[in-house]
């Protein structure tokens, strides 16, 4: 995921000679996807969010642009990159200092956790930028220790966590703090409802730069089967003996329900496995490749196993308990675009998940019919 795709170097950006050594320092020879679509549009001061995988360089796609555009003739903190947990930020500012480092870009960590004089310290010297998390950031800010009017670039990276309900007003109190005319530019792996509601408040005009392959719902037949709790295990039964199965999920909404129901699939005489975020990682690694391999045709799970899935012989998935959120639906049974494979998702809805399924229905534009007695083979 980071071989370059379109043939950009580091040298077309019109870096600075500095800038272009740190990053030979790093052993970058070409930049990644995610920095040839986002180093450009940095440079040009754009807001920008950006959506790329764990691992593809969202680092220095945001940390190169900051330190070009960083006036060492002057002392003051320019760029605030904010993140999520104390280990992130040691980590980004080593990124920062050595990408930095022959344009002297002084670059300091400021995390809960650590000595506040210490800071305070740091702080009275030359500071470029600050890497932090949101807690001690806002307690040095509002105590105008960190002075934070000349800061005209501001990062969340890992935007979905800043932006969870711990964080969120943290941020939102910095930002407040911090000059009105500047550049924000959030990074994350996802892109959840809380993204949107704030960057409608704080960021102008951006430009979306988005990495990740799409879950879509084209392809999947999607409906519903209406019975009451007590039924469901005979309505699976039903459908095992009457679909096409080539390999199947089943969701279930807890670690508890997702071992009965295996243990119950079993004794109605299916081979079944399991898989839940309770289960130490080696037999977790073993099972997923059991699955992935076809060894396994019956899978029960709980969203664990949504993310990231990418298996492409399983034509039906089967919401045993009904999700909540429509993200989570579409996680399980949404499937990456690209590939036109097609599949059936069948949902056990009891009277209390009525609503969520027209909740989920609306907020995915999408329509889930009531099983009928025949299910075309064609579809799945
Ligand atoms: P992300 O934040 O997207 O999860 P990171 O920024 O942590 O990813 O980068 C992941 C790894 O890839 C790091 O070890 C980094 O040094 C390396 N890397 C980043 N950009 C490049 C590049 N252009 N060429 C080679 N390696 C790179
Ligand atoms: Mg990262």
């Amino acid at each position: 995921d980071v071989t370059n795709t379109k043939g950009l170097t580091f040298q077309s950006f019109g870096l600075s000679k500095e800038v272009l050594l740190g990053i030979h320092d790093m052993g970058f020879d070409a930049p990644s996807p995610i920095q040839e679509e986002t180093i450009p549009v940095a440079l040009e001061g754009r807001n920008i969010i950006a959506r790329a995988k764990n691992g593809t360089g969202k680092t220095a796609s945001y940390s190169i642009p900051i330190i070009q555009k960083i006036d060492t003739s002057r002392s003051k903190v320019q760029a605030l990159v904010l993140v999520p947990a104390r280990e992130l930020a040691m980590q980004t500012s080593l990124v920062i200092k050595e990408l930095g480092k022959h344009k002297k870009i002084e670059s300091m960590v400021s995390t809960g956790g650590t000595s506040v004089r210490e800071d305070i310290i740091r702080l009275s010297q030359t500071v470029h930028v600050v890497v932090g998390t949101p807690g001690r950031i806002l307690d040095l800010a509002s105590k105008e220790v960190a002075d934070l009017s000349e800061c005209k670039i501001l990062v969340l990276d890992e935007v979905d966590k800043l932006l969870s309900i711990d964080f969120r007003s943290i941020v939102a109190q910095i930002i407040e703090i911090m000059p009105k005319e500047k550049q924000v530019m959030l990074f994350s792996a996802t892109y959840p409802q809380e993204i949107k509601d704030f960057q409608s408040k704080y960021i102008p005009a951006p430009q979306f730069i988005n990495l990740m392959e799409e879950l879509t719902l084209k392809g999947v037949t999607q409906y519903y089967a209406y019975l009451e709790e007590r039924e469901k295990l005979h309505c699976l039964n039903t459908l095992f003996s009457k679909l096409d199965i080539n390999q199947a999920i089943i969701f279930c909404n807890s670690v508890k329900r997702v071992e009965l129901l295996a243990k119950k699939i079993s004794q109605l005489g299916y081979s079944c496995f399991y898989i839940h975020s309770k289960m130490d990682q080696k037999d977790r690694n073993r099972i997923y490749h059991d699955f992935k391999s076809g060894e396994t045709r019956c899978l029960v799970s709980t969203d664990l196993f949504t993310r990231g899935i990418d298996i492409m012989s399983v034509n039906v998935v089967i919401n045993f308990d009904f999700p909540k959120y429509s993200e989570t639906y579409l996680h399980r049974i949404g499937r990456s675009g690209r590939f036109g494979h097609l599949g059936l998702a069948i949902n056990f809805i009891t009277e209390d998940d009525k609503h969520d399924l027209f909740k989920i229905e609306d907020e995915l534009h999408t329509k889930i019919n009531p099983i009928p007695q025949d299910i075309d083979k064609n579809l799945y």
